[in-house]
């Protein structure tokens, strides 16, 4: 029986003085909600306020993003043994705002994939097609060759220490969601790839939905056998809604 985890995306968005009401706000309803897991992926510089407002508290935090490298003359990245210091539990890598804006490779992602597992962060690992590739019928040839090359450079024993997160570009941000069979068949087609290789990790991998997640469709997303939670990223910033995401992923 996998558990649910609703992650949050806050991007570059937020600030010192408007992240305590969100954050206590996300605190106190994560206490309310022991069946799910709730997470805050904030900006690095709001790391130190996360950790010590969430503290002790039933709802866990991380970064957007981390070095593949450990230490050393890599000007303006930042390690996991750094994200560790924070209380960091997760960390996103490979979103799809990276790829296309910092032109991280499938490559790359999995060495950042590979260097938070073995220093026991959890990758949530976001794999997704464009809307060309979608229309082009290359779906699932593109979410194989991304979800490949980390099974390849992490091990499959070691997958079930990541998540997976799919996350359609043209679905994020958009206000537009993919259907439930569209998300359904995704991630069944990632589950099998990975079943296919160790069937325990696969049984075993959480895979979450991201993509213009809201209050109004979780639900029925939250429902499908193969979605494991949902990576949010607009609906994080309102707690009302981040919490309603979270109630329907209790209630499936
Ligand atoms: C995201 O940024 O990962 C995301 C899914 O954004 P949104 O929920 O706003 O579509």
């Amino acid at each position: 029986m996998r558990n649910k985890l609703i992650a949050g995306n806050w991007k570059m968005q937020g600030s010192l003085a408007g992240n305590p009401v969100l954050l206590n706000s996300v605190a106190a309803g994560a206490a309310t909600l022991p069946t799910v897991t709730l997470a805050v992926m904030v900006p690095f510089t709001y790391l130190v306020q996360t950790q010590s407002r969430l503290a002790g508290s039933a709802c866990a935090w991380g970064a957007q993003d981390v070095s593949e490298e450990a230490a050393g003359a890599f000007t303006g990245e930042i390690s996991v043994a750094m994200l560790q210091e924070m209380g960091c539990r997760y960390v996103i890598v490979g979103h799809s705002e990276r790829r296309a804006r910092h032109g991280e490779t499938d490559a790359q992602v999995a060495a950042k994939a590979h260097a938070a597992v073995e220093g026991a962060l959890t990758p949530i690992i976001c794999l997704g097609e464009t809307l060309a590739q979608r229309e082009a019928g290359e779906t699932l040839a593109v979410v194989h060759r991304q979800l490949d090359a980390v099974l390849q450079r992490v091990g499959v024993h070691r997958m079930a220490q990541t998540v997976l997160a799919y996350e359609p570009v043209w679905a994020i941000g958009t206000g537009k969601s993919a259907t439930a069979e569209q998300v359904q068949e995704v991630h069944a087609a990632l589950r099998s790839r990975v079943s296919n290789a160790d069937w325990v990790v696969g049984a075993g991998l959480q895979i979450l939905y991201g993509g213009s997640v809201k209050p109004s469709n979780a639900l029925e997303l939250m429902r499908l056998p193969d979605v494991d939670g949902a990576l949010v990223g607009g609906a994080s910033l309102v707690a009302d809604d981040f919490l309603d995401i979270g109630r329907a992923a209790a209630t499936a």
